[in-house]
């Protein structure tokens, strides 16, 4: 009899974060899996944008064309796609993902971006079937007695913790980001603990293939950085987790961790002097009206001349002419708008700015068109890779018709939205994700440079064991 997989997803934890906690000891268990059981944490390339949508698209479905961020402008539609809560990628689903086979066929997808599995709970609430499937679990949930009290002794020492740590951010004039506060502390009370349960109960009714996700890291770091205690100290829940999960695995499935992107400590942008990018931009472009997702709308409220959209992920920017068709090309942004992108690459706190003209990339820097970005790549990692990375992020139709990165240096990242961790661009450790399982399962990612690439080796894992005797 074949054996099962399940895959659980970490989010926003870097390969490097990892091992700071399991040298912390925020992570017994995975340091046990890792120091006696023969497990590995080994380090990929996700790719850029570093963001879940991408990153997960790619291990789930081996294809993550045309997502060129958290959120982004998908201009034949006029419409803004985005996750998370007021979701809209339902209504583009249809152009994604087709003759793909996911990785969870059969199986099941706990709290995904995306309808992955036969049974997917928790997951983008666009068809009956995750209503029903929510209900599964919900309501078993909240009627088991023993989960139901440790749900409530633990929810509320959390809701303490969460809030204390805020408190004392604030009152050492550290930055916290509020709204990602509230988020973390919904994710660690209520949706870890339902994934929880729903892992578990998904293994108890033997499907096949289980991929569930954690973002509770995630939310902890961006309210107050990846490397801050009060992050780590919520991946002792994550390490629980996992503990759990092996031992109600025994031998009937293999489990894999792995994460999606890391995240890198950050300064917002507005910090230098209270302006947001979209108001830069309107003050340059007369008549124009500039709107931000998430952000705020500067400009006319009948525009004349045009309307811009901006949107951001972490510390990249995707800036849309609205009203023109198709992704413009370098020519026409200059003859259009001459000097705007040299004015905008010009700013201190913006990295470079990324064109397209035919099939080259073309990057903007202070000092002008580079004729070659070996250097300025070489601040982010290997400039092969990421070059590579950035071309094909470039390469989408989807992207903005500017492609704007913060600065990132010294391990900083000037951030466009209000996070103290943040990721979705280049640099750092926000690129270098793990994936760890055991040496046995011979997965390597030593040559993974984008998150797409993890899809082959986890699916022939997969039927690996289910073909075993
Ligand atoms: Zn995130």
């Amino acid at each position: 009899m074949g054996r099962g997989l399940i895959v659980i997803h970490v989010d926003g934890l870097s390969h490097a974060n990892l091992q700071r906690a399991v040298a912390a000891g925020q992570m017994p268990f995975v340091g046990r899996l890792l120091a006696d059981a023969g497990y590995e944490a080994l380090p990929y390339r996700c790719g850029v944008p570093s963001t879940t949508p991408f990153a997960q698209a790619g291990i789930l479905y081996g294809d993550n064309d045309e997502i060129p961020s958290y959120r982004w402008w998908d201009k034949e539609r006029d419409l803004l796609v985005a996750f998370g809560s007021g979701a809209t990628f339902h209504k583009v689903a249809g152009k994604y993902f087709q003759g793909r086979e996911p990785l969870t066929r059969g199986g099941c997808c706990i709290a995904a971006l995306y309808a992955a599995g036969d049974q997917d709970r928790f997951g983008p609430a666009y068809e009956e079937r995750h209503t029903d499937a929510n209900r599964k679990v919900i309501l078993p949930f909240l009627t088991d007695p023993v989960t139901l009290y440790y749900w409530i002794r633990h929810g509320g020492r959390s809701v303490a913790m969460i809030t204390g740590a805020y408190v004392k951010a604030r009152l050492r004039g550290r930055r916290a980001a509020g709204n990602y506060v509230i988020a973390d502390l919904y994710h660690e009370v209520v949706v870890h603990h339902l994934t929880r349960f729903a892992l578990l109960q998904a293994i108890g009714e033997g499907l096949p293939v289980i991929y569930a996700c954690y973002y509770t890291f995630d939310e902890a770091a961006h309210a107050f950085g990846p490397e801050h205690p009060e992050s780590l100290r919520i991946l002792r829940h994550v390490d629980h987790t996992i503990r759990l999960a092996v031992r109600r695995a025994r031998d009937r499935y293999e489990v894999v961790v792995l994460s999606d992107h890391g995240q890198v400590e950050t300064e917002p942008f507005l910090r230098k002097d209270g302006r947001r990018l979209g108001e830069i931009l309107a003050g340059w472009l007369p008549g124009q009206q500039v709107q931000e997702f998430k952000g705020g709308r500067f400009g006319p409220e009948n525009p004349s001349a045009g309307r811009v959209v901006i949107t951001y992920s972490g510390g990249l920017g995707h800036v849309y002419f609205r009203d023109l068709p198709g992704r413009l090309q370098a020519p026409d942004i200059d003859s259009r708008y001459p000097g705007l992108v040299q004015r905008l690459a010009a700013l201190e706190r913006i990295g470079f700015v990324l064109l397209r003209d035919g099939d080259q990339d073309v990057y903007v820097t202070g000092e002008g068109r580079l004729a070659d970005p070996r250097q300025l790549l070489a601040g982010l990692d290997d400039p092969e890779v990421i070059g590579a990375q950035l071309h094909r992020l470039n390469s989408f139709q989807r992207s903005g018709d500017l492609v704007v990165f913060g600065r990132y240096r010294d391990g900083r990242q000037v951030n466009f939205e209000n996070q103290v961790g943040g990721h979705g661009s280049a640099g750092g450790e926000q690129l270098h994700p793990f994936l760890l399982a055991r040496r046995e399962c011979g997965l390597d990612t030593s040559a993974v440079a984008s998150a797409e690439e993890l899809h082959p080796l986890l699916t022939s894992l997969r039927d690996r064991l289910a073909a075993a005797s």
